[in-house]
């Protein structure tokens, strides 16, 4: 029994060319899904970058996806060739936002039959389909179709840079991860983009509704644990999978391989503690400075909550304080909105604070977005009741507020399990399959791409691979 990944369409396609691939422990193949003239195969002229020989931006563009395909090659073990049918293409863009790429598994198999040799798979479970054949040591996809044989679709964004599309931006086609702050590296984005094809994502099970397709869980779901329910996603009820995707912080990976690379991969965890408010677990800003991993040496001073004087709030920290001694040695706690996160901190720490703490104005954590090269100072946000509970303490007594590396946790973990990303808002196309934006470092197979993420797939740099060998790999 099988069943076809969602975009089926773009696979249509009437000629590719086969690229020769090394030896490898596994062979990854990328096949070339372009017609003439666009995409792979774009004739205008670019210059060798970063280790890329290409002289055209088709080529280039090619030679990013082999050396993606070959690095992941060298990270598994199977004995079927992993064929990846890719097109780079116009995708969804605006002027700010825009998708980078796609990618999954092409075809899902279960109970498929192993061949003498194969491990086999675990009875009555969807399988993606390069982890399928490797478990079977069949060429399941050209059993299923011979005229559909890839295990993995993928589609880029062609048209990023354009006019219109992340204007300012555009793609860094260099193998050696040194791209210029203005160009996303797109090394790293195929091969978070091939990691989801080869098994890192739930699969045929709907994250949104918690619907199985044809009763059967995903081979994933075994892993999947919610610390408030107390269960695994095997074990729940559709409703019940529905809530657990936007049981934000609490659905964790629970497999052995995964955890065992966890203290090898994340960084201690940054607590917040305040005189009078339980400890607190802060979302750390894309900006500022840094908190030391030695446990229990970190910032400390008293917390205020500075009256910037002017403005849409006196409590936002938009407008610059009386002067440079105003928060002399102080956290300044001040809430979200009407001016972007930098200048908050800007204002803080001109007028002398230690660090800042940014209270959200909505639902959810809030780890403070932006770029601000001259702040210095930490910079982390809190949730709406957690500022409130700040807020209260400020109000009945001095407080003293200390921000620490944990000596126990470790940063993305949920009772030592690393999290899945399972916003309260829940995210299409983000949700689940990813792990959670507050693992530090970075690591590839996060929602959005950072410039802190390497073009890596190994522990001990990432849980990537490790999750993988959980579920068969
Ligand atoms: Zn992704």
């Amino acid at each position: 029994m099988l069943n076809r990944a969602f975009i089926k369409s773009v696979c249509a396609l009437t000629a590719a060319v086969a690229l020769p691939a090394q030896a490898l422990a596994a062979n990854v193949v990328v096949f070339n899904g372009d017609p003439p003239g666009v995409g792979f195969n774009d004739p205008t002229p670019a210059d060798p970058i970063g280790g890329n020989p290409g002289t055209t931006r088709g080529q280039q563009a090619l030679n990013v996806f082999q050396s993606a395909a070959d690095a992941w090659g060298k990270r598994l073990q199977s004995d079927q060739t992993i064929n990846v049918i890719a097109f780079f293409t116009p995708l969804n863009c605006t002027a700010t936002s825009g998708t980078l790429g796609a990618a999954g598994a092409n075809w899902y198999f279960v109970d498929s039959p192993a061949a003498p040799g194969g491990k086999g798979m675990k009875p009555g479970t969807w399988y993606h389909a390069a982890l399928a054949e490797k478990l079977t040591k069949t060429e399941l996809t050209t059993e299923a179709d011979p005229n559909d044989f890839y295990e993995i679709f993928s589609l880029f964004n062609s048209n990023l840079g354009n006019p219109g599309c992340l204007d300012g931006s555009g793609w860094y086609f260099g193998l050696d991860n040194q791209q210029p702050s203005n160009l996303i590296d797109l090394k790293a984005v195929v091969l978070h983009e091939f990691g989801h094809g080869l098994g890192f994502s739930l699969g045929l099970t709907s994250s949104n509704t918690g619907i199985r397709n044809s009763g059967f869980p995903t081979v994933w779901e075994e892993y999947m644990y919610d610390v408030t329910a107390g269960k695994t996603w095997l074990n729940m009820t559709d409703a019940e999978r529905s809530a657990s995707a936007r049981n934000d912080r609490n659905l964790v990976w629970i497999g052995n391989q995964a955890n065992n690379n966890v203290s090898a991969v994340l960084d201690r965890e940054i607590i917040l503690n305040a005189t009078g408010v339980s400890p607190i677990t802060p979302g750390p800003a894309s900006f500022g400075g840094q908190v030391t991993q030695a446990p229990g040496r970190g910032v400390s001073g008293p917390l205020s909550a500075p009256n910037d004087g002017g403005g849409a709030s006196l409590l936002d920290g938009c407008e610059p304080y009386s002067g440079p001694t105003a928060l002399a040695g102080q956290f300044a706690l001040v809430n979200r909105g009407s001016c972007t996160f930098a200048i908050k901190a800007q204002n803080a720490q001109a007028a002398g604070a230690v660090g800042v703490i940014i209270a959200n104005n909505a639902a959810g954590t809030l780890s403070p977005g932006g770029a601000a090269a001259d702040v210095t100072i930490p910079v982390f946000g809190v949730t709406m009741a957690e500022g409130a509970a700040l807020r209260a303490a400020i109000a009945a007594g001095p407080v003293v507020a200390d921000i620490s590396a944990s000596a126990r946790t470790r940063a993305g973990t949920t009772v030592g399990y690393p999290r899945l990303y399972a916003p309260t808002v829940f995210a299409q196309g983000s949700s689940v399959s990813h792990w959670d934006v507050s693992m530090s470092p970075s690591v590839l197979m996060e929602p959005s791409i950072t410039p802190e993420l390497t073009s890596s797939v190994k522990n001990p740099e990432d849980l990537t691979r490790g999750l993988l060998r959980d579920i068969g790999w």
